[in-house]
């Protein structure tokens, strides 16, 4: 049970909401769960098919534009509709908002990558017809979206019409009131060609402004005892009808290219594509979909004995992440992934601190796939840097899709310089877990020099120590600061991993670090300097409050009335000036908390613990990204009831709509967020250059928790139980690891149990 989300009602106030739970996508497509026939006028949909990466750009219209603001932003598109299709039965035409409903039930299946409505319905006029659709965004042939549909009549009907539809003529959703999606700029798409060859029904878009070109060329095949055919395209649009007598099995294959991946003849290439599926049907196309999926789960699964609703939450936002994570190096994973237009489409922070670590552990190709599109935009974040005057060195935007900054308000946005030090902490990371020491020399090292230069830059020495101002850390709710600790001690890491990594090269490979440090022209004086900086970072810390102070003056601001302050005002970005904001102290999202987590050999538990108790009473979590730092930390402390109340916030968030606007898409971060308070919080997981490292507690509601990590060419089982935990390596030779701080060895196929 498990295994798929089921509603088994229609839910007409949750419509647009369950477009983003039911959606479907592959990394490169995603396809919001919208009904093939549309809803009736009153009700408002986000009708979207999305590909990763692919996008407009718009201007940007200032009252005041200053220097360096961002002239254009970039924007996911909606792209062509292959969606729709139009059912009449005996000239009515099927809708869930007409006549009766007798029984209605949608899954989405998270084995077997699919989703379906099983509907029975009853016409106006009485006529009763079982419908049974079920759609598919395919893992294995990535350009490919299927709609299969059974229509049974259930009385005596004459004709079963089937009209199905390509429609290029589409728009992007706007809402002028919510800072979170986009306000203007619907239209960004241009019809080029509309075509009928042969079996297949083709249509080219453009871009209005990158000029990109997207193409969808469909097919379908129908079973029935007799039907007749008819084709009729229009400027924008073609439509297919099949009139049927009796049952039929009606499937759409939709394939989609677009000039970023598949080169200019994209709808040669989605013809070839077309060509490759035929004699293919849905069910066997399913079947590869569950071979995907099963070599996924076992990497991937993680299982929870004592909770369902947890476990089926857990599960849906392991596998909407899948759905949206970029595989190839044109993309990344943005903030809603392919299920929504929320944030534009944008690539964020969240990549890196929130959903990488879930992939690093489980499917590490997919992880170092998201490094190397980080690469790939490390030219344009040097460009930015000397645009923000730095005379050396990279800062990546805090939100793009291909590297322009694209944040239009710099206080939470270009001001969150700590992305470029995430994105170091990723790379370093993923050093640890994999020990790829071709990926240090070919990717790391660069990103670590050129992020590093962007520290030496931005900082300065004053007293002994290296300061960094008029930075924002990630808590939106207190921008612009000086010294804001989560910035500081993760510029630190960065600083002192270049110089590491800079020492390990003229150790190990000599010549490459040359053909480096010549390329960037580094010198041994800026490594020196790199080293001071790292070694001097000034870390606020307060002696009164024993806590680390979130930066220089936030600890002699007011604190914000939380308690008194209405429900309704809530979040409250969207009721009050940022400068109220600013003025008092009150968090978004986890901040210091967050960096203690990240790096926690900086501090000692105490004061972890004191920064913990103090900041947890004045974060809104206004931010989904909140919750998991703060479980992840309780585990650490021993507030076990906390760790599992902040879980359940993680992994319920998108289905039970909690921040209220799922709508807009998928929260990706704080999807990631539930399986790093499951592993990193609950197991302990922590990886450093001493190697792996785990304290498991078992939340006391459960009975029994059980994952399984990569970790240098090994995947390791781990089974916990409330008195005993249990560590097997399943593939891969023997490792050792480190348990509540003590050295075990573990031998490759042999259990190793602890009792409590
Ligand atoms: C959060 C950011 C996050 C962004 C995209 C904002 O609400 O404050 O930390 O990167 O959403 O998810």
């Amino acid at each position: 049970m498990s295994w798929k989300l089921t509603k088994s009602e229609l839910d007409n106030e949750n419509l647009l909401v369950n477009e983003s739970l039911f959606s479907l996508g592959n990394g490169y497509l995603g396809v919001r769960g919208n009904f093939e026939e549309g809803y009736n006028d009153e009700f408002k949909s986000i009708r979207g098919t999305y590909i990763n990466a692919f996008h407009d750009e718009t201007e940007i219209t200032y009252g005041e534009k200053l220097y360096a603001f961002p002239e254009k932003q970039q924007k996911i598109v909606n792209i062509i509709d292959g969606q729709t299709i139009k059912i009449y039965i005996d000239e009515e035409v099927f809708s869930l908002f007409s006549g009766e409903v007798l029984a209605f039930e949608r899954n989405l299946h998270l084995d077997k990558g699919f989703a379906e409505r099983i509907i029975h319905w009853k016409s106006p006029k009485g006529k009763e017809v079982k419908l049974h659709f079920k759609r598919m965004v395919s893992f294995v042939t990535r350009e490919l979206f299927v709609v299969d549909l059974k229509v049974e009549p259930i009385s005596p009907i004459d004709e079963i019409k089937i009209i199905s539809i390509i429609n290029g003529d589409v728009e992007n959703f706007v809402d002028p009131n919510d800072p979170r999606v986009a306000s203007g700029h619907a239209k960004r798409l241009e019809v080029m060609d509309v075509q009928c060859k042969d079996h297949l029904s083709i249509i080219k878009n453009k871009t209005m402004n990158t000029k990109l070109e997207v193409a969808c060329v469909s097919t379908s095949t129908i079973e029935a005892a007799a039907y007749s055919y008819e084709r009729n395209q229009s400027d924008s649009c073609i439509e297919e009808t099949y009139s049927v007598n009796g049952a039929v099995h009606f499937t759409k294959f939709n394939v989609y290219t677009d000039t970023f991946r598949h080169g200019n003849a994209i709808i040669e290439e989605a013809i070839a594509i077309q060509k490759e599926l035929e004699g293919k049907r849905f069910l066997d196309l399913l079947q590869s979909q569950e071979i995907y999926l099963e070599n996924f789960w076992k990497k991937s699964d993680v299982k929870i004995n004592g909770d369902r609703a947890l476990q089926k939450g857990l599960r849906f936002n392991t596998y909407q992440l899948l759905q949206s994570v970029g595989k190839d190096p044109h993309s990344n994973i943005s903030a809603k992934g392919l299920s929504g237009e929320g944030y534009e489409g944008h690539y964020f922070w969240d990549t890196e601190i929130y959903i990488f670590p879930v992939f690093l552990m489980t499917n590490p190709e997919i992880a170092k796939n998201l490094l190397l599109h980080r690469y790939s935009l490390l030219d344009s974040a040097r460009e930015r840097a000397s645009e923000m005057g730095h005379k050396k060195g990279a800062l990546y935007p805090w939100r793009t899709i291909t590297g322009p900054e694209s944040s239009a308000f710099f206080p939470a946005g270009t001001a969150q310089y700590h992305i470029s030090a995430d994105i170091a902490y990723s790379y370093i990371q993923y050093y640890l877990v994999t020990k790829d020491e071709a990926f240090l020399k070919d990717y790391m090292a660069e990103v670590l020099f050129e992020t590093a230069r962007l520290w030496a830059d931005t900082g300065h020495m004053l007293n002994d120590s290296f300061r960094i101002d008029d930075v924002t850390g990630p808590d939106e709710y207190t921008c612009v600061v000086n010294n804001n600790y989560y910035t500081n001690v993760m510029a630190k890491h960065n600083l002192l991993w270049a110089v590491k990594v800079y020492e390990f090269l003229k150790e190990k490979n000599a010549g490459a670090l040359n053909e480096l440090v010549n390329r960037l022209n580094v010198t041994e004086e800026e490594v020196v300097e790199w080293q001071l900086a790292g070694e001097k970072m000034y870390l606020p810390y307060d002696e009164n409050l024993k806590i680390n102070a979130q930066d220089d003056t936030f600890l002699n601001k007011q604190r914000w009335d939380l308690e008194n302050t209405p429900e309704d005002k809530f979040p409250l970005l969207l009721n009050y000036h940022p400068l109220t904001l600013y003025r008092y102290q009150v968090l978004k999202q986890a901040d210091t908390v967050l960096a203690h987590f990240l790096l926690e050999d900086e501090q000692d538990v105490a004061t972890m613990k004191n920064s913990y108790d103090y900041y947890e009473e004045i974060t809104t979590h206004d931010s989904s990204l909140s919750h998991c730092g703060y479980s992840i930390m309780a585990s650490k402390l021993g507030y076990k009831d906390k760790a599992y109340d902040y879980f359940i916030e993680t992994a319920r968030l998108d289905l039970d709509n909690t921040h209220g606007n799922t709508k807009d898409g998928l929260h990706m971060a704080n999807m990631g967020g539930t399986w790093l308070a499951i592993v990193y919080g609950f197991a302990g997981v922590r990886v450093k250059e001493s190697g792996l490292s785990l304290a498991p507690s078992l939340p006391e509601q459960w009975n029994a928790l059980e994952f399984t990590i990569q970790f240098q060419g090994r995947l390791i089982q781990v089974h916990m139980e409330k008195n005993t935990v249990r560590y097997l390596v399943v593939e891969g030779d023997g490792v050792e690891i480190s348990h509540f701080g003590e050295s075990v060895w573990l031998e490759s196929e042999v259990e190793v149990t602890f009792e409590k």
